[in-house]
């Protein structure tokens, strides 16, 4: 039950820690002008290092696995398997993950919701695997480890609304 745990189990289903912290530095660099990807990195570790995220993500890849060997039962089997839009569980779960770090994550979240930046984007590739929990838990921990970002920077103004 740890950090490593989680790290493993998210390569095992193609998402590594510098994938996610690519996406927190896209969402992060407008505000941020001396942003490294080591810093996204840390933030993306320091997020997984919640236990509360660690659970939230081996309960969202468990059912994702259980899917793609059709062990679920039904209706939900062919839910996973349509990655029905109206489902909305998995959305709902990785909220959870989002807020660790304040409401601001919830803009980001929203945000990345739509446009599937860099590995989300791949996990919603529909030909590899079932991913309808993973995609969500992906955007719930960069907008998370994004959130943590932002309420570090001393210059919190550039975050105000008019700054897009
Ligand atoms: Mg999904």
């Amino acid at each position: 039950m740890s950090i490593d745990l989680a790290e493993s189990m998210l390569s095992r289903r193609g998402v590594s820690v510098s994938s996610i912290a690519d996406i927190v530095f896209q969402l992060q660099k407008r505000y941020h002008p001396k942003l490294t990807i080591d810093q996204c990195e840390e933030s993306v570790r320091a997020v997984l290092g919640k236990r509360e995220v660690q659970y939230t993500l081996f309960t969202g890849i468990a059912l994702d696995e259980l899917a793609e060997k059709k062990l679920l039962p039904e209706p939900l089997q062919s839910i996973m398997e349509q990655d029905e839009p109206l489902y909305g569980v998995d959305e709902t779960m990785a909220l959870g993950v989002t807020s660790i770090y304040g409401m601001i994550g919830l803009t980001s979240f929203g945000y990345l919701d739509k446009e599937k930046m860099g590995v989300i984007e791949t996990l919603n590739d529909k030909s590899d695997g079932i991913h309808v929990f993973l995609d969500d838990l992906v955007a719930g921990i960069a907008a998370a480890a994004s959130s943590r970002i932002a309420h570090r920077n001393p210059d919190a103004a550039l975050y105000s609304a008019g700054s897009d």
